[in-house]
């Protein structure tokens, strides 16, 4: 994604242009980037061409993520020559300037002073930066009305298939107050859903033993709970996104029956089948998930739950498979996400000594996978039909706006479609009566505003 062009009618101001590639952790790291180089005064661009200089913020989870990577990196070298690359690929400089030689400067995940140093040596900064054309709330690539809240860094956990801590490194949590002071200013300039990120957020705060720091006048607990009881005080919506389905994480669900903080859990599992956890070194893998997630419908009936699923790990046997789709059927999950299993380069379960998993066997599993769950899926959402939902408006039109209820994600989940006897803003939450829904969207008429 290349982020929007800023306005400066100093034509001396140097030109960046900014291609920001993977999840939404590496979209945090270039929003920091970015903000950093509006406050010393350089300018944004959309094009290469005419740029003083490119910088890519690579991923480099999966294969086919390194390949548009080096895609991206062969078009700014082409269209432009200055090219600084960045974010998870930068672990790895050689395969970088094996394959260009002429890259400016390769830097690592969040090193934004290294990305900062590249960007002055290859076009200084202006001498008088206007400090006052950055907005407190930093700059943001997402829509205005909705951002992620970054709560920590790396990861504790070893999932074989993972090479992101190698990448990024072990868990580093940012202080409650910190994370706390940005939510105050998003929501200040405007922002009114806050996507809670990091690798593992469930496990927020182990790295410094739950520290307390200081917000407001008192003391916050850097704690999952914790965090979002705090930030459930700013009475906008806030999602919690990868959460492992640890036993603490039962504490929150109070919070989300009350509304405190949005009734939706995006909790990555993976697989179901034991053996397959195991190998996968997968956290909270001995967990009684489905108890568990009976557990949390019984405490708030209305969750959304949200997950994603690898098939075809390596010694994954056709028992494992109807294991898992068995699992699908009784944990009857709103939204899931299913990915063909690959193996990274780097990761432990290359070397695991198990069966690889043909690949049609993996094609004809994801697509039976698919299948399975479009059938749960579809049925969990006809539940809604006949209901009023809260809805957040992502795109205003003539006559219908499309949103997002509670129950939906930006970029991942399904929307809503709503009729309006009066245009919508961006933005805007409307309460709409739910008059239809097909495979993945919901449709229906503003009622309230
Ligand atoms: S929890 Fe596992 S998959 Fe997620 S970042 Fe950590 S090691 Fe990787």
């Amino acid at each position: 994604m290349q982020v929007p062009e800023t306005k400066s009618d100093d034509k001396a101001a140097p030109k960046v242009s900014f291609v920001s590639l993977g999840c939404p952790k590496a979209l945090v790291d270039s929003e920091r980037i970015i903000t950093r180089l509006r406050a010393e005064g350089y300018e944004l661009s959309r094009e290469h061409v005419g740029s003083d200089l490119v910088i890519v913020n690579t991923c480099g989870f999966l294969d086919s993520a390194k390949a548009e990577s080096l895609g991206a990196i062969g078009k700014a070298l082409k269209e432009n020559g200055k090219v600084i690359v960045t974010g998870c690929m930068g672990a790895e400089p050689e395969n970088i300037s094996a394959a260009y030689p002429d890259v400016f400067a390769i830097t690592g995940p969040q090193q934004y002073e290294s990305v900062l140093d590249a960007v002055h040596r290859a076009a200084p900064p202006r001498h008088d930066p206007f400090i006052d054309l950055v907005p407190p709330e930093g700059i943001k690539l997402t829509p205005r009305h909705y951002a992620y809240l970054k709560i920590s860094e790396g990861c504790n956990n070893r999932c074989t298939f993972c090479i992101i801590p190698k990448l990024r490194g072990d868990l580093v949590s940012r202080p409650a107050g910190d994370v706390l002071r940005e939510a105050e200013k998003l929501a200040a300039a405007g922002v009114k859903e806050l996507l809670v990120i990091s690798q593992d957020t469930s496990a927020y705060g182990i790295d410094v033993k739950y520290a307390a720091s200081k917000w407001r006048n008192k003391e916050v607990r850097a704690k999952f709970v914790d965090i979002a009881e705090a930030l459930g005080e700013f009475g906008i919506w806030v999602r919690m996104h990868y959460v492992y389905p640890y036993p603490h994480v039962d504490d929150v669900i109070p919070l989300m029956a009350d509304r405190k903080i949005l009734p939706y859990l995006d909790m990555p599992l993976q697989h179901a089948a034991p053996d397959v956890l195991k190998r996968m070194k997968r956290p909270a893998a001995q967990e009684k998930t489905l108890a568990r997630i009976e557990r949390w419908r019984e405490m708030c009936p209305d969750i959304t739950l949200r997950s994603t699923f690898i098939v075809g790990f390596p010694g994954e046997t056709e028992a494992d498979f109807n294991l898992l789709l068995q699992w699908l059927d009784e944990a009857s999950l709103d939204r899931v996400g299913c990915f063909k299993y690959e193996p990274v380069r780097g990761a432990v379960s290359n070397d695991l000594g198990a069966a690889v998993v043909p690949d049609e066997v993996k094609e004809d599993r994801w697509h039976r996978f698919m299948q399975a769950q479009q059938k749960i899926s579809t049925r969990r959402l006809k539940r809604k039909v006949g209901t009023r939902q809260q809805v957040i408006i992502d795109e205003a039109g003539p006559s219908v706006a499309k949103g997002r209820s509670m129950a939906d994600a930006p970029e991942i989940d399904g929307a809503v479609y709503v009729a309006s006897r009066r245009p919508m803003r961006v933005g805007e939450i409307a309460t709409v009566k739910i008059e239809r829904a097909d495979e993945y969207d919901l449709h229906g008429t503003a009622v309230g505003y």
